[in-house]
């Protein structure tokens, strides 16, 4: 039988540009592209992947996710030619996991048709804006059932320095429309996800504190707590190497990963992955399909694939993208069967993100791998070193690990 699907469809429109962000978006206003043309392509996209890629039609979609950049910014009504198209060529499972990200900056203004939300020119446009809720309501009604809410601070001070196009205020009433809906629903028909960010500039440990009692106290059913991580070629890193962002210094950093442990799980949650929290029951299946070396289909600028052991991603360029899929052809960055000691890499570290670790048995029956023979004497000096354990037939990181996860990974490659 062929396993189901998870699908991810990438909008890489924004409000303004955090000036953080490594993801692939641009201000929606400055593309150069008419986000109803984006849509169109697309759907495009789908067709032709249908077309060429064998047993895809017909195959069972388990999760779907709506990410970005910004999906919450345009109205439901644009996304239903869309919907309509994957529902041609894929099954919906009956309990399909259908995410929407969702920034509190976007979800005002009526219901339109598409491009219904003012222009923002500022790069940080001081954003409170009145509530309107119709925008969350139909998206729920077209099946969404798991919001993943950027919220990143509740300091207004913090989302300022952060750039951010929203407020506190703004959090405050949509999270309770969310948790008021959520409540409302059949039991797990509406959960929803938190996004936090720690190590902002200027962000002290009793800041981060608050930041997580003030999350716990909103009961998500999860949470994504990301440490800052400053990409080359951002601004918040040309800042930072000409000596004009200040950083909170290792050493907090470290505690603010602490910390959060510590608050969440005495808070019920369950560490589950190194930067995701759920109360039990409620991970996101979605992601657990690219830790755990499923299969999955990007659709847009710059989404990734792993479709019958073929890797591929698409062009982080808008007029690439569409350029390709209106000549006919699918845009392709790159397209690769994942080979050797890279691909092997790749799943370990994906594998270990995990808190339980790899079952190293399942491991060997799925890949044909003896990680402890491979790995031997990387896996003996990490666990020497305190940062590896194996217990239980499974390989995990310890906690000490966790904290320098990306310089135990690179050891696998
Ligand atoms: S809203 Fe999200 S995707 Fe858009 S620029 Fe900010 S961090 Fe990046």
């Amino acid at each position: 039988m062929i396993p189901p699907l998870s699908v991810y469809v990438h909008i890489p429109f924004c409000l303004s540009k955090c000036p953080y962000c490594d993801f692939y978006s641009v201000r929606r206003d400055a593309s150069g592209v008419d986000p109803s043309e984006y849509f169109r392509w697309l759907r495009r996209e789908i067709e032709l992947l249908s077309r060429q890629i064998a047993n895809l039609e017909g195959r069972t979609v388990a999760s779907l996710y709506f990410g970005g950049g910004t999906p919450s910014l345009f109205a439901p009504a644009m996304y239903g030619p869309l919907i309509e198209r994957l529902r041609d060529v894929f099954l919906f499972h009956p309990h399909l996991e259908w995410t929407l990200e969702i920034n509190p900056g976007t979800l005002s203004g009526k219901e339109g048709t598409g491009n219904d939300l003012p222009l923002s020119s500022s790069a940080h446009p001081p954003a409170v804006a009145p509530p309107d809720f119709d925008r969350l309501e139909l998206f729920l009604e077209m099946g969404i059932n798991r919001l993943s809410v950027g919220v990143q601070s509740f300091s207004d001070r913090t989302l300022e320095r952060l750039g951010r196009a929203h407020r506190m205020a703004e959090t405050e009433r949509l999270v309770e429309r969310i948790n008021a809906l959520a409540a409302g629903a059949a039991p797990g028909n509406l959960t929803w996800s938190m996004d936090l960010i720690f190590g902002a500039p200027g962000q002290t440990l009793a800041d981060w504190q608050n930041d997580l009692q003030q999350a716990v106290v909103r009961r998500p059913h999860h949470l994504s707590v990301y440490g800052m991580t400053l990409h080359r070629g951002t601004p918040f890193a040309r800042l930072l190497r000409g000596g004009r962002l200040e950083l909170p210094d290792e050493e907090t950093q470290r505690a603010m990963f602490l910390e959060a442990r510590h608050i969440l799980i005495a808070a019920g949650y369950e560490h589950y992955e190194i930067s995701n929290y759920a109360l039990p029951g409620f991970r996101s299946r979605h992601n657990e399909r690219y830790w755990t070396g499923g299969e999955y289909l990007g659709l847009g600028a710059s989404a990734h694939s792993f479709v019958s052991g073929v890797r591929w991603a698409n062009p982080p360029n808008l007029l690439r993208y569409g350029k390709a899929l209106q000549s006919g052809r699918l845009p392709r960055r790159f397209e690769r069967p994942p080979r050797g000691r890279a691909q092997l890499g790749e799943q370990v570290m994906l594998a270990l993100r995990r808190l339980e670790g790899i079952d190293l048995e399942a491991f060997y029956t799925r890949t044909g791998c003896n990680l402890t023979r491979v790995y031997r004497t990387e896996i003996a000096r990490l666990s020497e070193a305190g940062l590896l354990e194996t217990a239980d037939g499974r390989l995990r990181l310890t906690e000490e690990g966790l904290l320098v996860a990306d310089a135990v990974m690179l050891e696998f490659f």
